[in-house]
């Protein structure tokens, strides 16, 4: 059957940029400089004052972001970083690609992120002079409850990277997510609520010696042309992708804003429903880059949307801490009991700003039957 209502739909952004990317693009082209020029610096500019910090790097993308970022920690072969197993490979595969070993705490039921009492009790337990730092996730769109991790990190001496990829221009306590530990990381992945026409990232902080080690491991270690004084990378956002972000970051908070409208519109049509409906804590401003629920018979749920026309998604399937790659780091089955039941019960519905009321009704309306 034809699809009715994708998970997300980007041609209908585009259309209603048109004019002014196809402008920005062709000015780029023009100019004949594809690397490293003034659309990504003016960018990184811009992008660091949306989340009110010092600075921005621009790099390859979200994974980058996270990869440079711990390297530029001082993070080293064999030392330990503690994130989430609620999320799918970037986050984990960064931690590995900097030879450092992921070390996994369950999430908080209400979130759906990194929960600060587990990760003190985990604390207690293991603690060990190699865990260097903390990576909580800001998952969907939802602020991680950071005032408590921030303490955590404090007293057992743990730098704190924010993996924002998921929630650009979220809020927690009036902060925007990104500013609050001491790196923040973004992905500019197409789907993103902030995306490029390919792969980009960004990494922000309000310290200058940080930036200044990312701009050179982003770019083979050099500190000027063919003088490298670090090992560096090749990771670089390019110009075209940062002329197209220029345009649609002024349109990210009015994107954000239709999210969180098609958001409340769900709720008011499930609230009385058997599916759980996401949460917006006190402290947070949801941006929304997914809608989750939970709901039983979560597999005849999908299926029945499907052949209604309604697109969705599971995420994540499978945790990290299961994946056949990462059996070496000696997990096993119910060691994050939350994340693991979750598994078996989250589906993300369509969610993009120009979702239209129509098809939240249609799609509503269609989980209401499945449960009569
Ligand atoms: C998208 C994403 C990343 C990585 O982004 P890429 O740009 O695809 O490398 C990392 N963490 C989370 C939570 C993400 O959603």
């Amino acid at each position: 059957m034809k699809t009715k209502i994708p998970t997300l739909d980007l041609r209908i952004q585009y259309n209603s940029i048109k004019k002014e990317i196809d402008k920005a693009l062709n000015s780029v082209l023009e100019t004949g400089w594809f690397i490293l020029g003034e659309n990504v610096k003016n960018f990184e500019k811009e992008f660091a004052a949306y989340c009110d910090t010092k600075y921005g790097v621009g790099v390859g993308s979200g994974t980058e972001a996270l990869h440079l970022s711990l390297l530029a920690c001082g993070v080293k072969s064999g030392d330990e970083i503690i994130t989430v197993p609620n999320v799918s490979a970037p986050t984990v595969s960064a931690i590995t690609f900097a030879n450092a070993t992921p070390v996994f705490v369950d999430i908080d039921p209400e979130t759906y992120t990194l929960s600060p009492e587990k990760l003190e009790i985990c604390l207690k337990k293991r603690f060990t002079k190699k865990l260097k730092a903390i990576i909580p996730i800001h998952l969907y769109g939802h602020p991680v409850n950071m005032d408590p991790i921030l303490e955590i990190a404090k007293k057992y001496n743990l730098k704190v990277i924010e993996d924002a990829c998921q929630a650009h221009g979220a809020k927690y306590k009036e902060k925007k997510v990104g500013s609050i530990g001491n790196i923040g990381c973004f992905s500019f992945y197409p789907t993103k609520n902030l995306g490029a026409y390919g792969d980009g990232g960004m990494v922000v902080t309000n310290d200058e010696k940080t930036a200044e080690r990312l701009r050179m491991l982003r770019n083979y270690g050099e500190e000027k042309k063919y003088y490298n004084v670090i090992k560096g990378f090749n990771s670089r956002l390019d110009e075209l992708q940062a002329a197209v972000l220029r345009v649609k970051l002024k349109h990210l908070d009015q994107w954000n804003r239709a999210r969180r409208k098609c958001a409340a519109f769900y709720n008011s049509l499930l609230q009385t429903s058997s599916v759980t409906i996401p949460i917006e804590k006190n402290y947070a401003k949801h941006v929304f880059h997914l809608y989750v629920i939970r709901a039983k018979q979560r597999n005849k749920l999908q299926e029945l949307l499907k052949n209604k026309g309604i697109v969705t998604n599971i995420h994540y399937p499978l945790p990290m801490h299961l994946q056949q790659t990462y059996k070496d780091l000696g997990y096993k089955k119910n060691d994050f009991p939350t994340t693991e039941k979750f598994a078996q019960s989250v589906l993300s519905l369509p969610m993009f700003p120009e979702l239209t009321k129509n098809q939240i009704e249609y799609i509503c309306n269609t989980i209401r039957k499945f449960y009569v």
